[in-house]
C-alpha cells in the first residue's frame, strides 16, 4: 500500500543543531518537496533536564535561514498537533499502558541505585550492559508488594529473548538485529515522561508519517521501533539512515573542522542558498560531478535511490570555495543588501564602514570576487575606509627594490596623480604604466610598490580600479604618507 508522503523533522531542543542535524532536515524537506509529500517539524522535548534555553528558536531560526518551511509544526500547527512532544504525554502514557494491559511491557521497581550497582557489576565482568529483567517475570502479588511500598515504576519493553528483527532499509538494504543484543528497554519513566523510543514511535503513527529519514546514528534503535509496531499493531514507516558526516580527517565531525551549529554559519557570513547546496551534497549526488544546484534543480533530482551509504566528508574549504561562487553570483544590489548587516556590526562598533552608502556601494563590486564569506567583506573593504593606513615599510620596497628606487617611483607618480583632472582606471592606467618603464622597474614590482602605498596591502583589488574608486585627494595622501616612511 502506497501512503501519502509524510515526513519529519524531529529535533531535540538540547542544542543548537548542527551540521548533521540540519542536513537530516534539508534531506527530509527535499525529499517532501520532490514528491509533493508534506514536510512536518515535530520538537522532541521530553528530556527536560537536557533541554537548552532557547534551542527551540535556533532551530525553528535555521530553517527559516535555509528556506525550509514546514506545513505542519510550530507556528503554523497542523491537523495533527501538537507538535511539541512534551504536550502529548496523555498520548505516551495510554500506549505505554496500552502494552503493559497486552503483556508486551511490564512495570519494573528496580530503584536507580539498584541499575547502578548492575550496571557496575556488568562492568566488572566485562558483560554487556543492559537491564538483567529482573522485574519481568514479577508474579501479581508482587508488583501489589512493590504498589505498597509507594514504589513508582517505570514501563519496560518486554523484548523477545530469541529471533531477530530483519528490515530493509532504503539506504543500506537489508538490515538485521538478534534480540538477543537488545535488552527491555525503558519506554515511560517513573515521572511519566516517555523515552525516546515510545514518543518518536507513537508521534510517527499518528502523524502518519510514511518515512522516516534520520541520522545513522538511530539505525540501532529501529529493531526497537519496530517490535513496538509489532505490539502496537501500527504499520511501521519505510526507513532510510543517512551516512554520517566526518571531517576530513574521517574522525567524528567536531568545531575543529569548522562543523558549528547553524545559527554560527549565518554570523561567519555564508548564504543559506550555499550553506543548503552544500549540506544537499552531503551523502547525496546526482551524478558524483556536479556540484551547483539551485534549489528548484535540488527539489527536482532529490531521491532517496542516490543517498550514498558511505560517510560524508564535510570539508569547510570547500563550503567556503562555494560560498564565494555563490557570492559572485549576486547583482551588486543583493551583494550590497547581503553585506549590510555585516558592515552593520562594525560600524556598531565604532569602526564606519557603512557612513557613506554610495561609496561602499562602489566600493563592493571590487571586492565582490575576493570575498569568500560575507564576513571577509568587512576584512577586504577595510583599506577603502581608513584615514590612516598601517602597515610596515618593508612591504613597500618588497625583496626586490631599494628604497631609494621606491621614493624615487611614488615621487614620481605623485607628480602625474596631480596634474591628473580626470581620474577614471582607463587614464590612470594610461598614465601610470609607462611609468614602469621610464623607471627601469619591472611592472610588477612597480605596481607592488603603488599597491602598497595606496592600500597597505600586497593583495587588493585591481590596482587602477582601487585608486579611481579611493579618488585623487586619498592617493596622494596615501602616496605622500608613504614617502615620508621611505
Ligand atoms: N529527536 C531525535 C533527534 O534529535 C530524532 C531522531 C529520529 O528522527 O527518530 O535526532
Amino acid at each position: 500500500m502506497t501512503r501519502p508522503v509524510r515526513v519529519r523533522y524531529a529535533p531535540s531542543p538540547t542544542g543548537f543543531p548542527h551540521v548533521g542535524n540540519i542536513r537530516t532536515a534539508l534531506f527530509n524537506w527535499l525529499f517532501a518537496r520532490h514528491s509533493g509529500g508534506s514536510f512536518i517539524v515535530r520538537i522532541e522535548d521530553t528530556d527536560v533536564a537536557r533541554s537548552v534555553e532557547g534551542a527551540v528558536e535556533a532551530i525553528l531560526n535555521g530553517l527559516r535561514w535555509l528556506k525550509l518551511d514546514w506545513d505542519e509544526g510550530p507556528e503554523v500547527g497542523g491537523q495533527f498537533g501538537p507538535y511539541f512532544q512534551s504536550q502529548r504525554l496523555h498520548l505516551y502514557q495510554e500506549a505505554a499502558e496500552r502494552l503493559v494491559a497486552q503483556g508486551y511491557a511490564y512495570h519494573c521497581y528496580c530503584s536507580p541505585q539498584r541499575l547502578e550497582e548492575m550496571r557496575a557489576e556488568q562492568a566488572k565482568r566485562k558483560q554487556p550492559p543492559g537491564y538483567d529483567r529482573r522485574c519481568r517475570e514479577l508474579t501479581q502479588a508482587e508488583r501489589l508488594q512493590k504498589e505498597v511500598e509507594g514504589i513508582v515504576p517505570v514501563v519496560r519493553f518486554r523484548t523477545p529473548l530469541t529471533g531477530e528483527t530483519r528490515f530493509n532499509d532504503l539506504i543500506r538494504g537489508e538490515v538485521a538485529f538478534d534480540h538477543a543484543t537488545i535488552d527491555d528497554f525503558v519506554l515511560l519513566k517513573s515521572d511519566g515522561y516517555p523515552t525516546y523510543h515510545l514518543a518518536n514511535v507513537v508521534d510517527d503513527h499518528f502523524m502518519e508519517i510514511s518515512h522516516v529519514l534520520r541520522a545513522e546514528e538511530w539505525l540501532s534503535s529501529t529493531p526497537r521501533h519496530l517490535l513496538m509496531y509489532q505490539a502496537f499493531g501500527y504499520e511501521p514507516p519505510l526507513f532510510a539512515h543517512l551516512p554520517m558526516i566526518l571531517g576530513p580527517d574521517r574522525s567524528k565531525l567536531s568545531k575543529r573542522h569548522g562543523a558549528v551549529s547553524i545559527t554560527e554559519y549565518y554570523q561567519q557570513g555564508y548564504l543559506p542558498e550555499a550553506m543548503a547546496n552544500y549540506l544537499a551534497l552531503l551523502g547525496w549526488s546526482l551524478d558524483d560531478k556536479t556540484e551547483i544546484f539551485t534549489r528548484e534543480e535540488l527539489v527536482k533530482h532529490f531521491s532517496i535511490a542516490r543517498i550514498s551509504k558511505t560517510a560524508a566528508i564535510f570539508n569547510i574549504e570547500k563550503l567556503s570555495w562555494l560560498n564565494g561562487l555563490y557570492i559572485r553570483k549576486l547583482t551588486p544590489d543583493e551583494f550590497f543588501a547581503a553585506a549590510e548587516p555585516y558592515l552593520m556590526m562594525y560600524q556598531a562598533a565604532g569602526e564606519a564602514l557603512l557612513s557613506d552608502e554610495a561609496y561602499v556601494r562602489i566600493v563592493l563590486p571590487l571586492v565582490q570576487e575576493r570575498a569568500r564569506t560575507l564576513a571577509d567583506v568587512a576584512e577586504l573593504i577595510r583599506f577603502f575606509f581608513t584615514e590612516r593606513l598601517e602597515y610596515d615599510s618593508s612591504l613597500l620596497t618588497g625583496k626586490d627594490m631599494t628604497r631609494e628606487v621606491v621614493r624615487n617611483a611614488l615621487e614620481m607618480v605623485r607628480q602625474k596623480l596631480a596634474a591628473m583632472e580626470k581620474f577614471d582606471s582607463e587614464m590612470l592606467e594610461t598614465v601610470i604604466r609607462p611609468l614602469a618603464e621610464t623607471l627601469g622597474l619591472k611592472t610588477s614590482h612597480f605596481f607592488g610598490a603603488l599597491r602598497v602605498a595606496t592600500t597597505g596591502r600586497t593583495a587588493a583589488p585591481p590596482l587602477f580600479q582601487t585608486m579611481a574608486v579611493l579618488g585623487k585627494e586619498r592617493c596622494l595622501k596615501r602616496i605622500e604618507a608613504a614617502l615620508a616612511k621611505l
